[in-house]
């Protein structure tokens, strides 16, 4: 690659604002290159001073605004992923806790949910024999638990959502 010709700065400049000297004018009657570097000097600098893309950038305060949104927004998803991890945990215990439950005792519980009727409430009530079907303490304790436990998982999932 030719290192180009020496004069062609000065031809540039007077292709671009003038005046052209004779000297000038001479050397690109002798000179390839400078010939060609003036025929297209006036179309490089149209080129320069107009935009010609078809989408014009964004405002650059709006670059940085979106890109202000994004880092918080990526930041917030970031903090909360302990969170729904903890939360999926409660699920899957109070889920597990239920189904222990319901499979271990479900003679029983089937049998209190029975006495809850208004036939057998009413049928004990006569027989004088209320606490017959009740539960054992300890699972009542734990009824009453996963009861809880749920509604506070409900609750809190309700309240992250908002
Ligand atoms: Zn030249």
């Amino acid at each position: 690659m030719s290192a180009g010709c020496q004069r062609e700065g000065e031809i540039l400049v007077a292709a671009g604002r003038g005046p052209w000297s004779e000297e000038t004018r001479q050397h690109l009657l002798e000179c390839e290159e400078c010939a060609a570097a003036a025929a297209v000097a006036s179309w490089m600098s149209d080129a320069a001073r107009n935009d010609v893309r078809q989408h014009k950038l964004p405002d650059p305060a709006v670059v940085w605004l979106k890109a202000q949104l994004l880092r918080q927004q990526s930041v917030a998803q970031r903090a909360g992923l302990p969170l729904n991890i903890v939360q999926i945990a409660a699920y899957l215990t109070v889920a597990g806790g239920w189904a222990a439950l319901l499979t271990w005792k479900w003679r029983v519980l089937q049998l209190w949910v029975l006495s809850l009727s208004p036939r057998h409430v009413i049928l004990d009530v006569s027989a004088g024999d209320a606490g017959s079907l009740s539960l054992s303490l300890p699972l009542l304790f734990t009824v009453v638990v996963l009861a809880s436990l749920t509604v506070m998982v409900a609750l809190h999932t309700i309240v992250a959502e908002e």
